[in-house]
């Protein structure tokens, strides 16, 4: 279903997709404004989104790097969290999977944390910090 985020349209309208260009908007949609996610998950989305502009921390979001997308995980035949649509990938060119240096600051990591998703980040075997899921199993 439609994460709706049109209430943070001012502080969100920058993030484009991370495999495409800035003009590349991507939470702008015909008539709202937003991404596609499981319908259980949206309102912690939703949340964590606020709490991002509340502590005015939208301006390190650069790119939306996705959220539905069925597809298996890397090197192993199980699906993705992404295929259940309960995660999401934010500034992917900027925190590459498996890269230990990475910029992603703990801050907006927290945002996320506090609404209950695993930040990809803390995963000491191959970090993921793009990476938020609702869910525990990797
Ligand atoms: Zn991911």
């Amino acid at each position: 279903m439609r994460c709706d985020l049109s209430r943070y349209q001012e502080e969100l309208k920058h993030l484009y997709f991370g495999w495409m260009t800035p003009e590349d908007k991507a939470f702008v949609h015909h008539n709202w404004f937003g991404f596609i996610c499981h319908r259980l998950v949206a309102p912690r989305f939703q949340a964590a989104f606020g709490k991002i502009v509340q502590k005015k921390l939208h301006t390190s979001l650069k790119t939306f790097d996705g959220c539905f997308n069925p597809r298996r995980m890397r090197g192993s035949g199980s699906w993705s969290t992404h295929a259940w649509a309960i995660a999401i990938d934010i500034n992917a060119p900027w925190s590459r999977f498996g890269q230990t240096s990475f910029q992603m600051s703990e801050e907006v990591a927290k945002c996320f944390e506090d609404e209950g998703f695993i930040w990809g980040g803390r995963w000491h075997r191959r970090p993921d910090a793009m990476h938020f899921q609702y869910c525990t199993l990797r």
